[in-house]
C-alpha cells in the first residue's frame, strides 16, 4: 500500500513543512496561521507547548468526504506520542494525565468566528488522578466543568444556555457575583449538573473515551469552517472558502492552577494609535478564554511586573523578539502555569488606519522594514478612513452602552457624519442652504435627482442597497460619509419618518451616521475633524510615496526608453477645490469642467439669451458678457496652481442642461391659459418653443461635446479667449502657468482639424496681443470608442489625451450609467455577469484595453503624447494600477482622493518596479 500524504506535522516539523509548501505563505496555507505560528515559535526557541498540527489539506479531504482521509488519524495518535513524550504525560492516564486542546486555525484569522476545546482527555477517572497529583480539586473539577461546557455547546451545539442556566442558578443560590468565589465543592457539584444536562440534550453520556473526545473534537473544528458565523464573516473580508482550516492540537499549561498562575491577551503596540508601548491584559487564576469574555475585570499587562516579575521580563524579552522576527506588530497570547511562561499563539495584529501609518513609519526608523514596505503596509482604505472627520471613540462606546445605537448597515463611505434628518432632497438642501442646519438625507434609496440633497448633507443613510447603489457611489465620489441598505431601519418617506421597532426618529431628529464602521446613532456624538496638515505621520508617508513614484527607473516604455511611475492630478472646477487639491498634493488639474461657470445665478440667464440667440453677432454680445467672469475663473486657478499643469474642458453638455425645465414650463403655460392670464403668456411660450426645438431623443449621445463646438463655435472660442487671457495676465504678474485646453468627445480626427485651428489661432492672437510667452497644449478627451480605435490619427492633432472613463465606460458596454446603476447591475455583479461595478473599478478587458490602444497608437504618431485619466475611475486603486501598467502619465481624480491615489500610484510602481509598459497584442 502506498505510503498516505503526510497530514499531520508536529510543531518541531516546520522544517518538513517549509519544504513541502514551498515557501513561508505556502506554510501559512498548510498549518495555518495559528499553526505556522507556533511551529515557527518553537523553532526559534520560545517556549510553546508540545503539539501538533492537522492541515488544511485534510481539513479540505474532510469536508468534500465527511470522513478523515487516509492516515490521518493514525499520523494523529502517532505524532500525540511524540508529544506525551515532551510533556512528560500520557493522554488519557489516571496517573499523569496529558491534556491536550483542539484549536482551529485558518490562513488568515478570522477571530472568534471558528471553534477551540480546552481540557480535552478529562474523564471521570482522569479527575481523580489530577485531584491527586495536583492537590488542587477546586482548578480539577473547573477544568472537567469546562470540556463538558465547551464539548456540548461546540462539538454538539447545544444552546449556550443548557450550560449557562445552571451556572447562574448555583451562583444566585449562594449569592457569588464571581466565578471565583465558587468553591471545590461548587464546582465538583456543578460538573455533575453539567453530565445530566449534557445527557439530557445529546440522548447519550459525556464521551469518557479521550480519544473520542479527541476525535470528535477535531471534526468539529472542521466543521466550523462551514459553520454560518465563518462564511459570512469570509464573505465580508473576501476570503477564500477553499482555503479550510487546520487544526492544532497542543499541550494544556494552566493559568488556573492558583494565583501563581494567570492568562492574557497582548499586543506589542498600541493597536489603536500604534504607540510603541506593549498593551495588554491579564487575569490571575483563570483559562485563557476568561479574558476575552470578560467575565472579570483584567489587570493591564504592566501590573504583571508587581505580580511576577520574572515572567514579566520573560515575556517582554519574548515579544521584542517576536516583533524583530515578524517585522511586525504582534498580538500575542499566553499563558503562566506556576510561574512559568508559555506562549500560545502570535500573529500579525489588527489596527486602526491611524496605528498602520504610524507603526510602518516607526519600524522603518527602527531599521526595521524599508520605505518600500512601510507604503506597502498601508492601504488606500486606511488612508480613506482617515481624512474623514472621525467620531471619538470613546464617545462612540459610550453611546454604544447607554443605548444610542440605532441601526447598521454597509459601511459605504467612510467618515462621521452628525445631523438633522430629512427625507426627501428638496427639503435636506433647503434646511441645508436656508435654514443652515447640519443635515442627514435619509432615504429608502437614491436615485440621480437626489444628488443635490445629498451633496448639501452631513452625510447619507439608506435603508436599501449595497456598496455599489447610487448613494454609495455618489457619496464617495464627493467624500460624504454614507451608510446603505441599514435593513433594520423603516422608512416612511410620506410621515416624513423613520423606525426601527419601536424606536422613531422624526424629520429634523438628530442622528449620527459612522460611514466607516456602518453604525448609526440616535443623537449627536461628538467628532474629531481629520485635517491633513496636521496628520503628520501620513504626510510623511505620502512623501515617501511620491518619492518611490517618481524614481525614473519605474517603467520601460515600448521604445526602451526609462519613466516614472504615475503622478496624481486633480479634478477641480473652482480656484478652493484647486487650493485643496494642491495641499493635498495633486501636480495638476487634470479636469477642470467650464459648464459650471455657466450655472450660477448671475450668469445663467445670460447662457439661455446666448443660447437662444438667432444670429451670431447676437451670440457674441452675450459671450461676451460671459468673458470677464470666465477670464476671472481661470485666473483664480491658475494662481492656485502655480507652477503646475492645468487642464480645462470646453463646454460639455448638452444645451437643454442650461434651460428651464420644459414639463414644468408648460405647466405653466397651460395653466395661465386656462385662467386667462395674458401677462408675460407670450414670452413663455416663445421659450417654450424654443427649449422644444432644443429637445433631443437621447440627450448624451446628441449635440453635445465638439459637435456643439462645431455649431456653435462662438462659445468655445470665448472660452479659449478668457483662458489665454486669464493666463497672460496670470504670467504677467510673476505665476508660471501650464493652460492644456481639452476638447471633449471626439470621436474622429476630422473634428479636430475643424475646430482646433480656429483655437490656436486665438491663443497665439492673444499671446502676442498680450506680448506674453508660456507653454500650452491642445488636446483631447478619449471617451468614444471610436477615438480609441483611432487614436493614432487623433494625436496627429492631439498633444494630449485624457481617457473619460465614464462615458467610454458607458459607450463601450452600450449601458446608461444611471438606469445601469439602478437597474440591473448590481444583479449582473451579483450574478457574476460582470466581477465589479465597471463604472467604480475599471473593466480591463474592455474599456482598459481600448485604452491600452490608444495609448500606443497614440505615442506611435506622437512619442511624447501625454496621457492621463480624469474619469472617476482615476480615484480608484485598481483602475489606478491599471493606468500605470498601461503607460498613463497621471490619474486625476476628485481631490479627496488624491491621497488615496498618490498610495495606489506607489503600490503600483513597487509591484511592477523596473517592468515594461504592458503593449497591448
Ligand atoms: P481563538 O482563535 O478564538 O483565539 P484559540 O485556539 O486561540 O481560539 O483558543 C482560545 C483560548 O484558549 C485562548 O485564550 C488560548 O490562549 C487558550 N488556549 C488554547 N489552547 C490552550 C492550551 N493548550 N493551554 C492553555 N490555554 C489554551
Ligand atoms: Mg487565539
Ligand atoms: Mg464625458
Amino acid at each position: 500500500m502506498a505510503e498516505s500524504k503526510k497530514w499531520v506535522y508536529l510543531f518541531e516539523e516546520v522544517a518538513a513543512a517549509e519544504k513541502n509548501a514551498g515557501s513561508w505563505e505556502g506554510v501559512r496555507g498548510l498549518l495555518g496561521g495559528k499553526g505556522s505560528g507556533l511551529a515557527d515559535m518553537t523553532r526559534a526557541g520560545v517556549p510553546v507547548p508540545p503539539g501538533f498540527t492537522v492541515t488544511t489539506e485534510a481539513c479540505n479531504e474532510f469536508r468534500k468526504t465527511g470522513q478523515f482521509p487516509d492516515g490521518q488519524w493514525e499520523q494523529m495518535l502517532t505524532a500525540l506520542k511524540v508529544v506525551e513524550t515532551q510533556a512528560g504525560k500520557k493522554f488519557g492516564d489516571q496517573s499523569n494525565p496529558l491534556l491536550v486542546s483542539c484549536r482551529s486555525g485558518a490562513k488568515f484569522s478570522m477571530p472568534g468566528m471558528m471553534n477551540t476545546i480546552l481540557n480535552i482527555g478529562l474523564n471521570d477517572k482522569v479527575v481523580e488522578g489530577m485531584i491527586k497529583l495536583t492537590n488542587n480539586p477546586r482548578f480539577v473539577y473547573d477544568s472537567y466543568r469546562r470540556l463538558i461546557e465547551m464539548f456540548g455547546t461546540t462539538v454538539f451545539n447545544f444552546g449556550d444556555e443548557v450550560f449557562e442556566h445552571p451556572m447562574s442558578e448555583i451562583k444566585a443560590r449562594k449569592g457569588y457575583k464571581l466565578d471565583t468565589e465558587m468553591t471545590t465543592d461548587d464546582w465538583k457539584a456543578l460538573v455533575g449538573t453539567f453530565k445530566e444536562a449534557f445527557k439530557k440534550q445529546a440522548g447519550f453520556d459525556f464521551p469518557q473515551d479521550v480519544f473520542k473526545q479527541m476525535e470528535l473534537a477535531t471534526k468539529a473544528v472542521f466543521e466550523s469552517w462551514d459553520g454560518k458565523k465563518a462564511v459570512d464573516y469570509r464573505r465580508e473580508t473576501k476570503i477564500s472558502d477553499e482555503l479550510g482550516t487546520a487544526v492544532n492540537i497542543v499541550t494544556m499549561v494552566f493559568g488556573n492552577m492558583g494565583d501563581d498562575s494567570g492568562t492574557g491577551v497582548a499586543f506589542t503596540r498600541n493597536p489603536s494609535t500604534g504607540d510603541k508601548k506593549m498593551m495588554g491584559d491579564y487575569l490571575l487564576n483563570a483559562q485563557g478564554e476568561d479574558v476575552v469574555a470578560g467575565i472579570r475585570n483584567t489587570d493591564q499587562i504592566e501590573n504583571l511586573i508587581k505580580t511576577m516579575p520574572e515572567a514579566y521580563h520573560q515575556f517582554m524579552q519574548i515579544t521584542g523578539k517576536l516583533e524583530k522576527h515578524y517585522k511586525d506588530m504582534q498580538d500575542v497570547e499566553f499563558t503562566i502555569e506556576r510561574g512559568k511562561l508559555w506562549m500560545l499563539q502570535t500573529r500579525n495584529a489588527k489596527r486602526t488606519a491611524k496605528a498602520a501609518i504610524k507603526i510602518a513609519i516607526d519600524m522603518t526608523n527602527e531599521g526595521l522594514i524599508s520605505k518600500e514596505e512601510a507604503v506597502l503596509r498601508v492601504t488606500p482604505f486606511d488612508v480613506d478612513t482617515l481624512l474623514h472627520p472621525q467620531f471619538d471613540e470613546k464617545a462612540m462606546l459610550a453611546a454604544e452602552k447607554s443605548g444610542a445605537y440605532y441601526s447598521i448597515g454597509v459601511n459605504a463611505s467612510p467618515g462621521a457624519a452628525v445631523g438633522q434628518v430629512y427625507f426627501d432632497a428638496d427639503t435636506a438642501e433647503r434646511m441645508a442652504k436656508q435654514e443652515k442646519q447640519k443635515v442627514i438625507m435619509v432615504r429608502p434609496f437614491t436615485k440621480p435627482d437626489d444628488v443635490h440633497g445629498m451633496i448639501a448633507s452631513q452625510g447619507v443613510l439608506t435603508s436599501e442597497g449595497g456598496a455599489s447603489s447610487h448613494a454609495a457611489v455618489v457619496a464617495r465620489q464627493f467624500g460624504i460619509p454614507c451608510v446603505v441598505g441599514a435593513s433594520s431601519i423603516k422608512v416612511d418617506v410620506e410621515k416624513c419618518r423613520m423606525s426601527v421597532d419601536d424606536k422613531v426618529v422624526e424629520a429634523g431628529g438628530w442622528i449620527s451616521v459612522d460611514g466607516t464602521t456602518g453604525k448609526v446613532f440616535i443623537g449627536r456624538i461628538p467628532t474629531v475633524e481629520a485635517k491633513i496638515e496636521e496628520q503628520t505621520d501620513l504626510l510623511i508617508l505620502l512623501g515617501w510615496a511620491d518619492e518611490l513614484a517618481a524614481r525614473e527607473d519605474i517603467r520601460i516604455l515600448p521604445d526602451g526608453r526609462k519613466a516614472p511611475g504615475l503622478q496624481v492630478w486633480a479634478n477641480a472646477d473652482y480656484p478652493k477645490d484647486a487650493q485643496r487639491a494642491r495641499s493635498y498634493g495633486a501636480r495638476g488639474i487634470g479636469l477642470c469642467r467650464t459648464e459650471h461657470m455657466f450655472f450660477e445665478t448671475e450668469r445663467l440667464p445670460i447662457v439661455q439669451k446666448m443660447i437662444l440667440a438667432e444670429t451670431s453677432e447676437e451670440r457674441t454680445g452675450y459671450l461676451n458678457q460671459l468673458l470677464p467672469t470666465q477670464r476671472k475663473d481661470f485666473d483664480g486657478l491658475f494662481e492656485a496652481m502655480n507652477g503646475y499643469p492645468v487642464i480645462i474642458r470646453l463646454i460639455d453638455p448638452p444645451l437643454h442642461e442650461f434651460m428651464p425645465d420644459e414639463e414644468k414650463l408648460f405647466e405653466e403655460v397651460v395653466t395661465m391659459r386656462v385662467k386667462g392670464e395674458t401677462k408675460g403668456l407670450k414670452e413663455k411660450e416663445d421659450l417654450l418653443a424654443s427649449i422644444k426645438s432644443l429637445h433631443e431623443s437621447n440627450p448624451m449621445m446628441g449635440l453635445r461635446g465638439v459637435r456643439l463646438s462645431i455649431a456653435m463655435p462662438e462659445i468655445v472660442e470665448m472660452q479659449v479667449r478668457a483662458i489665454f487671457e486669464a493666463a497672460a495676465d496670470c504670467t504677467k504678474r510673476g505665476i508660471v502657468v501650464k493652460p492644456e485646453v481639452m476638447i471633449p468627445l471626439t470621436g474622429t480626427v476630422k473634428e479636430l482639424e475643424w475646430i482646433q485651428p480656429r483655437l490656436v489661432r486665438i491663443a497665439n492672437s492673444v499671446t502676442e496681443e498680450k506680448r506674453v510667452n508660456f507653454h500650452y497644449k491642445f488636446g483631447t478627451m478619449i471617451e468614444i470608442p471610436r477615438a480609441a480605435v483611432t487614436a493614432g490619427e487623433i494625436a496627429k492633432l492631439a498633444e494630449f489625451f485624457s481617457f473619460g472613463t465614464n462615458d467610454l465606460t458607458q459607450m463601450t458596454f452600450g449601458y446608461s450609467r444611471d438606469d445601469a446603476e439602478r437597474n440591473f447591475l448590481v444583479t449582473y455583479v451579483a450574478e457574476k455577469i460582470l466581477p465589479s461595478n465597471p463604472f467604480q473599478t475599471l473593466d480591463r478587458e474592455g474599456v482598459g484595453k481600448l485604452m491600452q490602444m490608444a495609448i500606443n497608437d497614440g505615442r506611435k504618431t506622437r512619442p511624447e503624447l501625454e496621457v492621463g485619466i480624469c474619469g472617476e475611475h482615476g480615484g480608484d486603486p485598481d483602475s489606478i494600477e491599471w493606468c500605470h501598467m498601461i503607460g498613463n502619465n497621471y490619474v486625476s481624480c476628485s481631490p479627496f482622493r488624491v491621497p488615496i491615489a498618490r498610495l495606489s500610484a506607489a503600490h503600483s510602481a513597487l509591484k511592477f518596479s523596473g517592468k515594461k509598459i504592458a503593449e497591448d497584442k
